[in-house]
């Protein structure tokens, strides 16, 4: 019996491939970059299932242009590259990998908040450039952790797991997340509230119509001066020209950022001449058991929605009612 077709838009590790290849016949994407927009339009045309990855716009006209489509597969936990009214009306289930990336992805926040407080990435630099001439009393100052705050946007999974990191350091935490009226070992309190009373801000909420933008010029203006943000959320969650103009003008100490608006940041973008910016390439879930445990997720929701199953993590569960 021919095996099922599907469309894998990246080179995914070997974990999940292998269950993927095991199953279906697969057209595998196999560049660096993304496939563009009317390459996926081609591969889909007779697939029955497809697995997306976040630089994958997944939209109603992609759906469409895959008449056979049974499932949706996306080798991530945030689902805003994918249209999921769109679908749901068609009566396509969604797949997402949660959890397995929460420990690496709460690493990296954690790993940023300290570089930024630490001045890791300017002392670095100063050393690469020849300028350490001696131990001085007033070098590359940074922030302290003991008894500082720590406000969490998003107290969901991630959140959580900064928050346990947080203990480590002597912090106190609060958080803002309307969904989580309490919790053991945090303070929940208003938006304004957490941007007024910390030290730290840690962004941890999905990229949603309500979250867009959330960090602007009106939020940042509610920070302390000493406030430094960390985004390991989604680039579009902070509007990057208002933190730019907080940056430089040193409303805001710093700034550390996993992701940015857009994906790559163009090179000549001014947030990289600032010292006070610490950027790296959306590397939150990047540590090799991770991305192998996300692979193995997409896999298993891929193949649960081409044998009709319910998927084991699937975000748009209405397409069972
Ligand atoms: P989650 O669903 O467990 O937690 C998200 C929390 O945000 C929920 O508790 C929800 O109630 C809360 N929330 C939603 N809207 C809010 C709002 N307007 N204000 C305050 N709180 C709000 O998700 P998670 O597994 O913790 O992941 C969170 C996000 O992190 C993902 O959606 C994804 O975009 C991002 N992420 C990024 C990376 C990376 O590589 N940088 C890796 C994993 C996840």
């Amino acid at each position: 019996m021919p095996k099922t077709k599907v469309f894998v838009t990246r080179l995914i590790p070997e974990k999940g491939l292998t269950l993927i290849r095991d199953f279906c016949d697969a057209d595998i994407w196999q560049d660096e970059l993304p496939p563009p927009r009317e390459m996926i339009f081609e591969r889909v045309r007779g697939v029955d299932g497809l697995v997306s990855l976040l630089t994958d716009k997944i939209d109603g006209e992609v759906m469409d242009a895959a008449p056979h489509l049974k499932v949706i597969s996306n080798m991530a936990v945030g689902v805003d590259n994918v249209d999921l009214a769109a679908a749901t009306t068609r009566k396509l289930p969604v797949g997402n990998t949660p959890g397995v990336l929460t420990d690496a992805t709460a690493d990296m926040a954690f790993a940023l908040m300290t570089s930024a407080a630490r001045r890791i990435v300017e002392g670095e630099k100063y050393v690469r450039n020849g300028k350490w001439k001696t131990w001085h009393p007033q070098l590359l100052l940074g922030a302290d952790f003991v008894g500082a705050t720590l406000g969490i946007i998003g107290f969901g999974r991630i959140g959580k797991a900064v928050a346990k990191r947080a203990k480590g350091f002597d912090l106190r935490v609060i958080y803002y997340d309307p969904s989580v009226p309490s919790a053991f070992d945090a303070v929940p309190v208003d938006l304004d509230a957490l941007l007024r009373e910390s030290d730290f801000v840690s962004l941890h909420v999905p990229l949603t119509e309500e979250t867009r933008h959330l960090v602007n010029a009106e939020t940042l203006n509610k920070m302390k001066p000493n406030a430094i943000l960390v985004n390991t959320s989604r680039g579009p969650v902070v509007d990057l020209q208002d933190l730019y103009d907080a940056l430089k003008s040193k409303r805001i100490f710093a700034a550390a950022l996993d992701v940015t608006e857009p994906e790559p940041l163009p090179a000549d973008s001014p947030l990289l001449e600032l010292d006070n910016c610490l950027i790296v390439p959306h590397l939150g879930s990047a540590s090799k058991y991770t991305r192998d445990m996300m692979s193995l997720l997409a896999a298993q929701n891929l193949i649960a929605g081409l044998k009709g199953e319910r998927l084991p993590h699937c975000v748009n569960p209405q397409v069972y009612d």
